[in-house]
């Protein structure tokens, strides 16, 4: 077995984390205590656990672990800084489903800064969530690796995910490390540091994170609005679509099937340089259940729209920049036979633009086992669903916005003192920003293609 442990960081995480387990319960066919389903339980339910696939929790033993008497509990550990949210999932409908050792809170909170996480406060919390999860590492079998959720402009999420990392990849340096980090945006923001937050997390996190998946809660927020039709959408709405990604993302993970490929094999393709691991995720249909049933979601319906801004989860265009890698994820009621024909398509549209040193980047995979929905939810239950996971230089302007932000802030110097009177330094903040500086760059020059080269002064290429 190749179990994942998750970890769920701050507010943000917690929440995240909370959305993603609702519907894994769902998937699988468990009860929010951790019991398994009985038959008649999984048909009132309508779980597509139900629906003819051999769904037994066998397959999500990767993501549960089972107790002597058949319970299964999420392999999982949630961590603040302060109680309220802890609080929130202790007395909440998945009370039960968790160990209370599972939940981890300290006392103060971050108060939106990074140096309280990392430096500060943080330093009092770590040894516990690290020897925790030791723990829940040595009861596995093959321990695969970590999928880690938190936002990036939080102050527990930035500062205390910052420091987890580090540790984790000193004491667990060969096991793969996937972040959900969730991107901040003015229309949902909570504090005007978090561009702050944001850059110093993404610098200190660069080396030891093995692909980092950026979910832009303005991108989510206009989904919701635009395509779902919830009006003011709540942190739930946002969750729950985050948790339908998360689950595309991590479907292969937690089921078998023959053509279903595994998030590592992947990840292999996404990455064809160590930084340059910000995969953007798309997914699709995006649809609100009085929508989809006018719809047909031929799976060239669906393979078309993980190409649109609209169904992409960071806000930017993919068509301003270049693919280096596309990760096709189908799931549900799928033929191979369509998903060919809909990718070949697609690979001859010339909006859709390649570097040259990586022109036929497509890997697919298909899970058979149907997505499933949350009941009464703002997405419309559909029998089939694409998730695309694509390395693309467009990806890069959510970097360029977040420096432009905090070199607004930081040419005054604005709010540094808080940082520094947390025992951080502040040529920290000017490492940072050079190592984004260095980031766009690298996102720049593998845009580049071999051709352009050759009229350059970079000896490397003088032979072309
Ligand atoms: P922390 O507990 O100190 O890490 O702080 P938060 O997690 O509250 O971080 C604040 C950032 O996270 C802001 O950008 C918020 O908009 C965002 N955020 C907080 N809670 C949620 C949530 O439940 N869902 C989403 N999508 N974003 C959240």
């Amino acid at each position: 077995m190749r179990e994942v442990i998750s970890i769920q960081i701050g507010q943000c995480g917690i929440q995240i984390g909370n959305s993603c387990w609702e519907l894994y319960l769902l998937e699988h066919g468990i009860n929010l205590d951790g019991s398994p389903k009985t038959k008649e339980e999984l048909l009132a339910s309508g779980s597509s656990a139900s629906v003819g696939h051999d769904t037994t929790a066998n397959d999500a033993r990767t993501f549960f672990t089972e107790t002597g008497n058949g319970k299964q509990v999420p392999r999982s550990i949630f961590v603040d800084l302060e109680p309220t949210v802890i609080d929130d999932v202790r007395n909440g409908p998945m009370r039960s489903l968790y160990h209370p050792e599972q939940l981890i809170s300290g006392k103060e909170d971050a108060a939106n800064n990074y140096a309280r996480g990392r430096y500060s406060i943080g330093k009092e919390v770590i040894d516990k969530v690290t020897s925790r999860l030791q723990k829940i590492a040595e009861q596995c079998d093959s321990l695969q690796g970590f999928l880690i959720f938190h936002s990036l402009g939080g102050g527990t999420g930035s500062g205390f995910t910052s420091l987890l990392v580090e540790r984790l990849s000193t004491d667990y340096s060969k096991k793969c490390k996937l972040d959900f980090a969730v991107y901040p945006s003015p229309k949902v923001s909570t504090a005007v540091v978090e561009p702050y937050n944001a850059l110093l997390t993404t610098h200190s996190t660069l080396e030891h994170s093995d692909c980092v998946f950026m979910v832009d809660n303005e991108a989510i927020y206009d989904i919701c609005n635009n395509s779902l039709g919830v009006d003011r959408p709540a942190y739930l709405n946002l969750n729950r679509l985050i948790a339908q990604i998360v689950s595309s993302t991590t479907a292969s993970l937690r089921f078998n099937g023959s053509m279903n490929v595994d998030l590592n094999e992947f990840q292999t393709n996404l990455v064809p340089f160590p930084r340059i691991h910000f995969p953007l995720v798309a997914y699709a249909p995006l649809m609100s259940a009085a929508r989809a049933a006018h719809e047909q979601h031929a799976i060239t319906t669906l393979t078309n729209a993980c190409f649109e801004a609209s169904n992409m989860m960071v806000k930017c265009d993919p068509r301003a920049g270049k693919f280096m890698a596309c990760c096709m994820l189908y799931r549900g009621d799928v033929v191979p036979k369509d998903v060919n024909a809909a990718v070949s398509a697609i690979k001859s549209k010339r909006h859709i633009q390649f570097v040259d040193w990586c022109p036929t980047g497509f890997k697919i995979g298909i899970n058979y086992e149907k997505p499933a929905f949350v009941p009464n939810g703002d997405l419309a239950p559909t029998s089939r669903a694409c998730c695309m996971l694509s390395n693309t230089t467009a990806i890069s302007v959510a970097f360029s916005s977040l420096s432009y932000k905090f070199d607004l802030m930081f040419k005054k110097r604005a709010f540094v003192h808080w940082y520094v009177g947390e025992g951080m330094e502040e040529g920290e903040f000017t490492e940072a920003r050079e190592n984004i500086s260095v980031l766009e760059r690298d996102f720049e020059e593998v845009g580049l293609d071999n051709l352009d080269d050759a009229g350059g002064d970079d000896e490397d290429f003088d032979e072309y």
